[in-house]
């Protein structure tokens, strides 16, 4: 199925210059949305999964959806400030200042093995603090699955230590 043309880009926006790629209109599209899901899923089986952690907004949308899928659990990754439990944190920088992602503790044992998904991989930042969270935990990341990815920002040198699989990739 080809889902590329589901995504819809919209030009100058958060920022001018910017090029977003819109993913809610392939999530309003039931097969695209369905085989999106059941693609990650396959992706994942066998490597003896425990976890899909994903960030939010638009990683929890898919995240959940694949965990769903595989039978297995979901740990939501959030800013600042969410999470009601102990937490643990990893800062990161971003082109113009500092974030911050957070993840409970006791989400994951030591030796875990936990895979990644988010909608883009754009430089990496996000989905390199993800993973360095879900190893402070004590969890090895198994993989990271995107919906799309951006290859000229170059998200994979980053992140160069782990698998990385995504659907639609720009130039
Ligand atoms: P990175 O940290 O530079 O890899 O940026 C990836 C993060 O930014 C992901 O969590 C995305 O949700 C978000 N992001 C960046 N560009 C876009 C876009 O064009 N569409 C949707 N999300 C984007």
């Amino acid at each position: 199925m080809d889902i590329s043309d589901k995504i819809r880009i919209i030009e100058d926006f958060p920022k001018k210059g910017i090029s977003f790629k819109d993913i809610t209109t392939l999530i309003r599209d039931g097969e695209a949305f369905k085989y999106v899901i059941n693609t990650m899923a396959d992706n994942l089986k066998d490597k003896n999964i425990k976890y899909i952690a994903a960030p939010e907004a638009r990683g929890f949308i898919l995240g959940s959806a694949v965990a769903y899928a595989m039978g297995v659990g979901f740990i939501p990754i959030r800013k600042p400030g969410k999470l009601p439990g102990e937490t643990i944190s990893y800062e990161y920088d971003l082109e113009y200042g500092k974030d911050e992602l957070v993840m409970h503790t006791d989400a994951i044992d030591i030796g875990e093995r936990v895979a990644i998904v988010d909608d883009l991989l754009a430089t990496g930042g996000t989905v390199n603090a993800l993973a360095k969270i879900v190893e402070k935990a004590g969890g090895i990341v198994a993989a990271m699955e995107f919906l799309i990815e951006l290859e000229e920002l170059n998200g994979r040198e980053l992140n160069s230590e782990y698998e990385i699989n995504s659907l639609v990739k720009y130039n």
